[in-house]
This record gives C-alpha cells, structure tokens and sequence, in this order.
C-alpha cells in the first residue's frame, strides 16, 4: 500500500515523505471532499507532529500536481478532492455536503475539439434529497 502511494507521488513528480504519503493516503480513504482543516484535524491525533502549515504546503503542492483539485463550491473554505477518477459534483446549500456523481467529460467535448483544456468541473448547486426530505417533514 505505502509502495503503491509512493509511487503515485513520484508518478505526480512529487517526492515522497511521511506526511505526503500521509495525505494521500488520507485522500483515498476519505472520499468525501475534506477540507484542510478537517485533514488536519483528522491527521493530526495519530501524526502530533504534524503542523497545519504542512498541511497547507502539501494540498497546494498536489494541487499544482494536479493529483488533488478544489471543488467550486460556495464554501469559504476549499474542499478537495482527488483527480484520479472522472465525475461531476452536486454541492447542497443546505447542508454544504458535496455529492459525487458519475460524469464522462470526454463525451462531450465535441465542440472543443483542438482545444487546449487544463481543467474540467461539473458542479451542480441546490438542495440535497435529504435536506428537502427534511424539510418537507
Ligand atoms: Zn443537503
Ligand atoms: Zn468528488
């Protein structure tokens, strides 16, 4: 498993460390568009010695790698999620949960052939099944 992360660091052209390795890993148990702050609060009750500022580095750092991107949702603060699988994101006003759903981009690029494209997102906004089913109780 950490052969398998560190790999994927280097294949990112990022070089490996304890907290990196960490991170990522963190990423690919958590699939549910962490912010900083609860990465950092999650790590840092088996990792002490973790600081925020490293956490910081290492999310900007995968970010400019393109292994991690920042979700266009309304919340002040970023949510991440990593780029290793295609989909579109329904973000809730309500309860600011963040849905995956199953988006081919590729599909629908017709119109943008010959184009150069360095990101792609799909973000849908409104209100979640759960928080109407809440609602209308
Ligand atoms: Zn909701
Ligand atoms: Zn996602």
């Amino acid at each position: 498993m950490i052969q398998d992360l560190s790999t994927r660091l280097k294949n990112s052209g990022i070089k490996p460390s304890v907290q990196r390795l960490k991170i990522l890993e963190y990423f690919l148990h958590n699939r549910n568009h962490p912010t900083a702050a609860k990465i950092f609060q999650d790590l840092n009750t088996e990792m002490p010695t973790l600081s925020q500022a490293t956490v910081y580095n290492t999310l900007a750092l995968f970010k400019e790698k393109h292994l991690i991107k920042i979700i266009s949702s309304e919340d002040q603060n970023a949510r991440y999620d990593l780029t290793d699988n295609e989909h579109g994101h329904f973000y809730c006003k309500q309860c600011r949960e963040v849905y995956d759903f199953p988006y081919n981009y590729a599909d629908n690029y017709a119109q943008l052939e010959g184009f150069a494209i360095e990101s792609e997102e799909i973000i849908i906004k409104g209100i979640c099944k759960k928080c109407l089913e809440r609602t209308s109780k």
